[in-house]
């Protein structure tokens, strides 16, 4: 957690900018959250969408948000109405030209995002700074729409915005040393463990969720039940599984991710990938929020029920890709599971997205739930011994074949296998 707060590789910064006044663009399921963080710490936050309609819905789940935590004793409905004063919705970008920073938190959508920075770059004052809370897009191209990539860098919140400790901070090619460092420290402020991340697909967290997340649906066409997958996980440390946690974010959500990555060729031609959650989508099982995903949900109920339609769904679609079901163990789930995050986490640190292992455990035991106490990947992965780690991960390429890379083991993996150093080393 210390380590995290130490930014590699910049000059002397003489003095942070002064963060008095933010605004948020898009009032969605992240702008409100990440704008209740700077009410929250009383700065004053614009926030603007496209429509009135858009804006007071928007609010509406701020303020609810609120009155929960009055219901709950935790807040007075005095300071409700005060903390809620420090909202400014408005429509027009011209009411922007103060703000010290701006974060946008659109659809995700390059062209639209590239259309906002251009028009902030119109209205936004000299140094002001310019983020993006993208997920997935290249926070650099985002930043060559304005003529001030230097004060452009991506803030990374986690869903719910307001709740969530993690923020990763992107640094894009062009990010002055200045603006990275003031975003570090508001971090801080705002009581959020920031840390630093290059640009790249997914950024720390979600580059290495991709691999875990393709082993828990492979399993379950191999003959894991839904159950037995969660449960391994939830046995290892974590609060749920990957399909409760599909099931929790959204199937629907997953299935569209994947359908953009498709159309960009950025997914493997392999029709095995995310085919049980396209499938749950298609059928309308969007997860929690439709009352069945992976699993069912009682009306008004969170609590997850097996769904044997969904096994069957799971043997019908093994025996159309010709997968032989078979009894799989807990330890072979978790292995699965979690070596492939151990292995892109090493290309992170490899390529130096990441600047240090430990920041990569930070990142998955404040953002993904990782169980605190085994240290995050990094550090798990250093315990059992990276050579160990580095078998595993070629019998596996072994066994069920490596034809999409899955299982081919990083450069950095291969190194400190043969050498008896570990993640920490580096
Ligand atoms: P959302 O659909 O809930 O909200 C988007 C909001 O932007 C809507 O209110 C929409 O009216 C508004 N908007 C659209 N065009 C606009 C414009 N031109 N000007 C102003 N407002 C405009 O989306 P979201 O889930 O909040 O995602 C927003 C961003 O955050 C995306 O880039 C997404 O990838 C990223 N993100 C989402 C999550 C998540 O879990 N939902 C987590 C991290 C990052």
């Amino acid at each position: 957690d210390r380590q995290t707060a130490r930014i590699d590789n910049i000059g002397p910064v003489d003095q942070l900018r002064d963060i008095k006044k933010v605004a948020v663009i898009g009032s969605g399921t992240m702008g409100g959250g990440i704008a209740m963080n700077f009410a929250n710490r009383k700065i004053p936050v614009r926030i603007v969408d496209v429509s009135d309609e858009a804006i007071q819905r928007g609010m509406a789940v701020v303020r609810s948000n609120y009155e929960r935590s009055v219901k709950k004793g935790k807040m007075t409905p005095e300071k409700l109405e005060s903390v809620m004063a420090l909202f400014q919705p408005t429509l027009g970008y011209e009411d922007l030209s103060d703000c010290d920073l701006i974060i946008e938190a659109v659809f995700e959508n390059m062209a639209l995002k590239k259309e906002i920075f251009e028009k902030l770059d119109g209205v936004a004052k000299p140094g002001a700074i310019l983020a993006t809370n993208t997920s997935t897009l290249d926070v650099d191209e985002i930043a060559s729409a304005t003529g001030r990539p230097e004060d452009v860098l991506g803030l990374h919140f986690f869903s719910p915005a307001n709740i969530m400790r993690l923020l990763e901070v992107v640094r894009g090619k062009q990010t002055s040393d200045q603006v990275l460092a003031t975003c570090m420290k508001l971090g801080k402020t705002i009581g959020k463990v920031a840390v630093v991340s290059g640009v790249c697909y997914g950024f720390i967290g979600n580059r290495m969720l991709e691999g875990y997340g393709r082993e828990a649906g492979f399993l379950h066409l191999e003959g894991a039940s839904v159950g037995q997958i969660d449960k391994a996980i939830f046995d290892f440390g974590f609060p749920m599984g990957p399909l409760t946690m599909s099931d929790l974010a959204g199937n629907d959500v997953g299935a569209k991710v994947r359908a953009e990555c498709r159309q960009q060729g950025m997914l493997p031609d392999d029709p095995r990938y995310g085919v049980i959650g396209d499938k749950l989508t298609e059928l309308n099982r969007f997860g929690q929020k439709t009352g069945a995903g992976f699993y069912r949900y009682e009306k008004g109920s969170r609590a997850p029920i097996p769904d044997s339609q969904v096994e069957a769904l799971a043997e019908q679609e093994a025996a159309r890709l010709n997968i032989e079901r078979r009894d799989i163990t807990d330890e072979e789930i978790v292995n699965r599971c979690l070596l492939p995050m151990i292995n892109e986490g090493a290309m992170i640190l490899e390529e130096g997205i990441a600047q240090r292992a430990s920041d990569i455990d930070v990142v998955w035991v404040n953002g993904y739930g990782f169980p605190p106490y085994r240290g995050g990947p990094m550090f798990y992965a250093d315990q059992i011994g990276l050579d160990k780690v580095h078998a595993q991960i070629v019998e596996y390429g072994e066994r069920f074949g490596n034809e999409h890379g899955y299982w081919t083991p990083s450069n950095l993996l291969v190194d400190l296998a043969k050498s008896g150093r570990k993640f920490g080393d580096v």
